[in-house]
């Protein structure tokens, strides 16, 4: 695997917009250096805009770079970015765009800035630069953040979590950010980070609420493969793709490659 290869794709053209993940997040820990952090960056075009649902952190950048060169685009074509929520590995490369309006949710960026620093995910002076920025966009519920694609409140992981639902006439697209991470805590109802546990199973249910609600809806979590409800279980669509180059040998070009797929 090179390094810098991306395991991003292509869902359906949905309410004219189309649609690149241009990082598959992926549901796992690393056991012993920390956070890891691989989140869903999805990149969005229509209506003359072109626009990233979560941004990722300082490791995505080059992937971000690429993603937006093969489609003739530069960090200053994007014109918005729509962010779930503060932590580190879906928010910092807001910077990169320096012409994009950011929108944040209003309670998120409040409890964000009050936040103790050196504590938790929140990256201290990201949110810092945020509040001061004249391109930032504070969300509300119930917001139309851009044609067809509302905001809902999703509160859980971060008090101020915000899902995006991108209509579409026959289905729509729920981008879940870390409300629901992944597979299994859609299905236990329950989270691995959250500061109340019944607080974001309600959101878990009614963001099942929101993916039954239409046939074919496409659910694209904060650190997993997009899914859509098949015999009312989620059924990834696309495989899997993740896995570790290491230098074990003696010289750089012997790589040793862990395939981190499950399979
Ligand atoms: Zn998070």
């Amino acid at each position: 695997m090179a390094g810098e290869q991306s395991n991003g794709a292509k869902l359906p053209t949905i309410g004219g917009w189309d649609i690149d993940i241009v990082v598959q997040g992926y549901p796992g820990k690393s056991v012993c250096h920390g956070g890891l952090g691989w989140s869903t960056i999805a990149l969005l075009r229509g209506y003359g805009r072109v626009a990233f649902i979560d941004v990722g952190s300082f490791s995505q950048r080059s992937i971000i770079q690429q993603s937006l060169e093969s489609r003739g685009l530069t960090p200053a074509d994007v014109t918005d970015v729509l962010l779930t929520h503060s932590h580190w590995d879906h928010s910092l490369n807001w910077v990169m765009f320096p012409q994009a309006r950011i929108a944040i949710g209003t309670k998120e960026l409040a409890w964000s800035l009050l936040e103790p620093w050196g504590m938790g995910p929140v990256p201290e002076l990201y949110v810092r630069e945020l509040d001061r920025l004249d391109r930032t966009v504070l969300v509300t519920a119930g917001d139309e953040v851009l044609p067809g694609i509302r905001a809902y409140d999703m509160p859980g992981h971060t008090p101020g979590h915000l899902v995006y639902r991108l209509h579409g006439e026959k289905n729509d697209i729920l981008f879940t950010g870390d409300a629901a991470k992944n597979r299994a805590e859609l299905l236990s109802l329950t989270a691995d980070m959250t500061y109340d546990q019944m607080i974001s199973r309600q959101s878990m249910e009614r963001i099942w609420e929101l993916w039954k609600d239409k046939p074919g809806t496409v659910l694209v979590p904060g650190h997993d493969v997009p899914m859509v409800i098949e015999d009312g279980k989620p059924a990834y669509i696309g495989e899997r793709a993740a896995g570790i180059s290491s230098w074990f040998g003696e010289t750089l070009d012997q790589t040793k490659l862990f395939e981190l797929t499950g399979r």
